[in-house]
């Protein structure tokens, strides 16, 4: 599939690891929009948070453990995780993933 967080997850393109377990990966956006941006994504390939299922939900979990231990590893206290699902929500890469933002005020949600 040609998806380039997949692409990611397998090691073909490089990234700035920030955590890895057997069914997460962690890395840091390569545009960041806050002064700590990473984005968590489970390795299997799931389009966006309208795929998630009965099969598939556990994923979430684990991503959101990551970003639990992430935090506690770079000592954020205060941090934002958000997904977008679908274009118009801001959606560019059709692989779930969670931005982890944090390290400087986070405006209101729009
Ligand atoms: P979305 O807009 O889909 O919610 O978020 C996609 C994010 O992936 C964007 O913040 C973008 O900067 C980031 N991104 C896109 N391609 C790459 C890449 O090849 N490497 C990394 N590290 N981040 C990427
Ligand atoms: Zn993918």
């Amino acid at each position: 599939m040609d998806c380039i967080f997949c692409k990611i997850a397998a090691g073909e393109i490089p990234c700035k690891q920030a955590y890895e377990d057997g069914d997460v990966l962690a890395f840091y956006d390569i545009n960041p929009q806050a002064l700590v941006h990473i984005l968590i994504i489970p390795k299997a390939h799931i389009g966006g948070a309208e795929e998630i299922s009965p099969e598939n939900s556990a994923l979430f979990g684990k991503c959101f453990e990551a970003a639990a231990k992430i935090a506690g590893a770079l000592n954020l206290k205060d941090f934002r995780v958000v997904t977008n699902n679908g274009a118009s929500a801001g959606q560019t890469v059709r692989h779930l993933h969670f931005h982890l933002l944090a390290g400087r005020a986070l405006g209101s949600m729009g």
